[in-house]
C-alpha cells in the first residue's frame, strides 16, 4: 500500500498557459495601435485599430472560439471609426486615454459581473473544455480580470485629467505589471486561494507512536466505532501508535451494524458496499488491515420496479447495460454512452485517488500534490471534471431521453439521500453510477460483521476498543485537545478524532468558547439530510428466487432480502428483510409521546403492505417484526435528525474539514470529505490517519 503512496501523479506538461498570455496580449494589439498612432486630430490610429481588430475577430470566426475582449474592441472601433470619420465627432481622436481605457474598464467590469471574465476566454486554451464553468476557475479569472479593472480604472482617471501619458511609463508599466500578475497567479492563485481558505485549520501536532506511557494515556483517542472511527483506529494502531476506541453502544458499527430477533439476522441498514471490485479503495484497505475480503462479501443482484416494469439489472456494468438496453432498446446507444462516460470518470477519480488512498479535499491536493496540482489535475483528468461540475441529471439529460430509465439509473442516487437534480457529479460517480459499474456487495454475516471484523484489527495492532463507554467531554485547553472523560474516566490524548457527527460533537462535546462561535454557527448552519423508517420482517417464505436487492422506484422503498445475500441470515426456508423507505425526521413523533408506538406499527404495517406488492403473500407469513424510525435511528448513533447521510450533500452544500479550529481534534466518518456512505467514511478515516501519522510518501 505504502508503494502506491509514493507514486505521484505527473501532471501533462504544456505551454498552453503561455500562448494564453500571448493570447491576451494579441487582444491589446489594437489598443496599442490606437493609444500610439492616434493623436488630437490625427484619427488614422483608429482605422488601424479597426483593422487589427477586424483581423483578430475574424480569426475566431474561422475558429469558433469567442473571446469577449475581442469581440467588444471591434464594436468600440467600430464605433470610434463611425464617430470620427463619417460624423466627424473627434472625440475619441482627442481622448484616447480616458476613452481606450474607459472602455477596456467597462468591458473588464462588465465581465466579471456576469461571471464571464474576460481574462477566462483566454486561459481556457490551457484547459479542457469540462473545466470552463468550473467555479474555481471563474473564481481565479475573477480575481485576475478585476485587478485588469484595477489598472484600466487607474489609467483612465491619471490620463483624463492629464496626470500621466497614454504611452508613458506608468501605464505602460501598470499594464506590464498586469501582465506578470496574472501569468504568475493563473499557476500560483489556485493554490494561494485554497491556502486562504483553510488558514484556521493549519495547526499541526507533532504525534510520535508511543510517546504516550501512563495508563490512561493514549496518543489518540477515537469517539465513536462507526467505520470512520474503526478505520481511522486500525491504521494508526498498525503505524504504531497507541489508540483507544470509545463507543457508546454495546457494539461497534455505528449504523454499520446487523441486529438479530429470533432466529433471524438483519441489516440494520447499509443495503451493499462498494470500492470493493479488486484492488478498489476497500478491498486494498481491509486488507492491509489485516481482513481478507475472498469470500467475504457477495455481490448484489438488483432488481428496478419502474412504472410498472419489473427490470432485473444482475450484477455489474455489463449486465446492467445490456438488461437496460432490452428494456429500452431505442437508448441503447445513449445507455452505452452514459456507462462508458461514467466508467472512465470513475476510473480517473480512482487512478488520481489512488496515490492516496482517498479523493483528496482541494487544501490536501495542494499541500501533497505542490501548488500547481490544483491547476493541473483539471488538463490531467478532464473526463473527471467533467462530471465534477455537474449534477447527476445533467449528465443522464446528456445521453438519454426516457424518464423512466433516468430514474433506473438515478434510483441509487437515493443512496446519497439527493434527488439526481441536486446529486453532485462526485456523489453521483461514488455513490450511484460507481456501484452500477463496479458493483455493490453484502458483507458475510450482514454489514455487523464487517464491523467486528475491524474492531478485532484494531485489537490486533494493540488498540484497544471500549464498548459501551459514552464520551461525556472532549477535553481541551488553550484551543488545544487534552483528552476524553467518560462519566468518572478520564483518557488523556494528544489528538482525538471524533467520528461523532460534527453538529453533535460541536454543541454537545466540545467547549464553546474554545471552538470559537463563527465555527459553531457555521456547523448549525448545515442542514441534515434525510431519514428513514425501516422494518425488519423475517417472513416463514422461502424467497431465494428474487434478486437480493429491490428497488421499487414507483413506491418510493428499498427491499434488502439479507438472506439472498447471505443464507445464514434465516433458518433454511426463510427469509429475512430489511425493507427501507425515506421519511423526514419531523414526520414521526418524539419516543416519548404517547401515540409513538402505535405510529411505529402503522408506518410498518404499510410498508409490508407495499412490500407485498413486489412479494406477493410475505404479509401472512411474517413471524418477526421489529422496525427503526428516525428517532431510533438518532438515539443510536447521536446523529441529529437521525440522518442517514450526516450532512445534507445536494449542489452547493458545504461539509466540515477534517480538521476543526481546536488543535488535535480531527473529525472522520459520513459527515465530512468525501460524504456518507462506508466506503466514503472509510476514506474520510484514510485522509485523517494519514495527517495525523504523516502521509507515508513522505517518508514519515
Ligand atoms: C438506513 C441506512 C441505509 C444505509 N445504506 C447504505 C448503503 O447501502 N451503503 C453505504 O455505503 N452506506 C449506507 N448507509 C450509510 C452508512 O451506513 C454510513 O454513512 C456510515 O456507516 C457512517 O459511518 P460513520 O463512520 O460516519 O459512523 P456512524 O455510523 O455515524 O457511527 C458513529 C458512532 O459514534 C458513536 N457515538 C456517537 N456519540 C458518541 C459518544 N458521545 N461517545 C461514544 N460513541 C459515540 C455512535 O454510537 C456510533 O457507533 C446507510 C445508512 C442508513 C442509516
Amino acid at each position: 500500500m505504502s508503494s502506491e503512496l509514493n507514486a505521484r501523479v505527473e501532471p501533462r506538461k504544456d505551454t498552453s498557459t503561455i500562448t494564453g498570455i500571448l493570447l491576451l496580449a494579441a487582444a491589446f494589439l489594437p489598443w496599442v495601435a490606437y493609444w500610439v498612432l492616434t493623436r488630437p486630430g490625427q484619427p488614422a490610429g483608429i482605422a488601424v485599430a479597426l483593422g487589427i481588430s477586424c483581423l483578430l475577430l475574424a480569426q475566431q470566426l474561422w475558429t469558433h472560439s469567442y473571446r469577449l475582449l475581442e469581440a467588444a474592441s471591434f464594436v468600440f472601433f467600430a464605433g470610434a471609426a463611425l464617430a470620427v470619420f463619417p460624423i466627424g465627432n473627434t472625440a475619441p481622436a482627442d481622448n484616447a486615454g480616458p476613452f481606450g481605457f474607459g472602455a477596456l474598464l467597462l468591458i473588464a467590469a462588465v465581465s466579471v459581473l456576469v461571471r464571464r471574465p474576460f481574462t477566462a476566454d483566454m486561459a481556457r486554451l490551457a484547459y479542457p473544455r469540462q473545466y470552463w464553468h468550473n467555479p474555481a476557475f471563474i473564481t481565479l479569472h475573477s480575481i485576475i480580470s478585476s485587478v485588469w479593472a484595477g489598472v484600466f480604472l487607474v489609467c483612465a482617471v491619471f490620463t483624463a485629467f492629464s496626470v500621466i501619458s497614454v504611452t508613458g511609463p506608468l501605464a505602460v508599466g501598470l499594464m506590464v505589471a498586469a501582465f506578470i500578475f496574472t501569468l504568475v497567479f493563473q499557476s500560483k492563485g489556485p493554490a494561494y486561494l485554497v491556502k486562504q481558505k483553510y488558514r484556521d485549520f493549519e495547526w499541526h501536532v507533532p504525534l510520535t507512536p508511543r510517546s504516550s506511557r501512563q495508563q490512561n494515556e493514549y496518543d489518540v483517542a477515537v469517539v465513536g466505532a462507526g467505520i470512520g472511527g474503526l478505520t481511522t483506529a486500525a491504521l494508526l494502531a498498525k503505524r504504531g501508535y497507541k489508540v483507544l476506541v470509545l463507543e457508546q453502544q454495546s457494539q461497534p458499527g455505528g449504523y454499520c451494524r446487523s441486529l438479530e430477533r429470533g432466529d433471524f439476522a438483519f441489516s440494520a441498514g447499509v443495503t451493499g458496499i462498494t470500492g470493493l471490485w479488486d484492488s478498489g479503495p476497500v478491498d486494498r484497505l481491509l486488507r492491509h488491515i489485516g481482513i481478507s475480503p475472498d469470500g467475504r462479501f457477495a455481490a448484489h443482484s438488483h432488481r428496478y420496479i419502474c412504472k410498472g416494469s419489473v427490470i432485473d439489472t444482475g450484477a455489474g456494468m455489463q449486465s446492467t447495460v445490456s438488461a437496460l438496453g432490452d428494456v429500452f432498446p431505442e437508448e441503447r446507444d445513449g445507455i452505452g454512452s452514459l456507462f462508458q462516460d461514467a466508467a472512465e470518470a470513475f476510473f480517473q477519480l480512482h487512478e488520481y485517488s489512488r496515490q492516496f488512498d482517498s479523493p483528496l479535499p482541494d487544501h490536501l491536493v495542494v499541500r501533497l500534490m505542490g501548488d500547481r496540482a490544483a491547476a493541473h489535475l483539471p488538463r490531467t483528468y478532464p473526463g473527471l471534471y467533467d462530471w465534477l461540475d455537474k449534477t447527476l441529471q445533467q449528465k443522464l439529460d446528456e445521453h438519454l431521453r426516457s424518464d423512466s430509465l433516468k430514474a433506473i439509473i438515478a434510483a441509487a442516487s437515493g443512496q446519497n439521500g439527493t434527488t439526481p437534480e441536486a446529486t453532485t457529479g462526485l456523489r453521483a460517480l461514488m455513490g450511484c453510477l460507481g456501484p452500477q459499474i463496479a458493483g455493490t456487495y453484502y458483507p458475510a454475516g450482514g454489514p455487523g460483521a464487517l464491523a467486528e471484523a475491524m474492531a478485532r484489527a484494531v485489537e490486533s495492532f494493540g488498540g484497544n476498543v471500549m464498548l459501551n463507554y459514552r464520551a461525556d467531554r472532549i477535553l481541551t485547553d488553550h484551543r488545544q485537545v487534552r483528552g476524553v472523560r467518560s462519566g468518572a474516566d478520564i483518557f488523556q490524548a494528544h489528538a482525538v478524532v471524533s467520528n461523532v457527527n460534527p453538529r453533535t460533537c460541536v454543541l454537545q462535546l466540545v467547549d464553546a468558547n474554545e471552538i470559537g462561535g463563527l465555527y459553531i454557527d457555521f456547523i448549525k448552519s448545515l442542514p441534515m439530510s434525510r431519514s428513514a423508517f425501516i422494518v425488519y420482517a423475517g417472513v416463514d417464505a422461502d424467497l431465494s428466487s428474487y434478486p437480493s436487492l429491490i428497488e421499487n422506484i414507483d413506491g418510493d422503498f428499498t427491499i434488502l432480502i439479507n438472506s439472498n445475500a447471505d443464507d445464514r441470515m434465516a433458518p433454511r426456508g426463510r427469509s429475512s428483510l430489511t425493507l427501507i423507505a425515506p421519511m423526514g425526521y419531523r414526520d414521526f413523533p418524539p419516543r416519548d409521546e404517547r401515540d409513538y408506538d402505535d405510529r411505529k406499527r402503522q408506518f410498518a404495517a404499510l410498508l409490508l403492505r407495499k412490500a407485498e406488492d413486489v412479494l406477493p403473500g410475505i404479509g401472512d407469513r411474517v413471524v418477526v417484526l421489529d422496525a427503526a424510525t428516525p428517532r431510533t435511528l438518532e438515539s443510536y448513533t447521536s446523529i441529529p435528525d437521525g440522518a442517514l447521510y450526516g450532512f445534507d450533500q445536494s449542489v452547493g452544500s458545504r461539509r466540515p474539514h477534517f480538521r476543526s479550529p481546536i488543535k488535535g481534534l480531527y473529525f472522520a466518518g459520513a459527515s465530512t470529505f468525501p460524504g456518507a456512505g462506508v466506503e466514503s467514511a472509510m476514506m474520510s478515516a484514510m485522509i485523517c490517519a494519514n495527517d495525523i501519522a504523516g502521509w507515508p510518501r513522505d517518508g514519515e
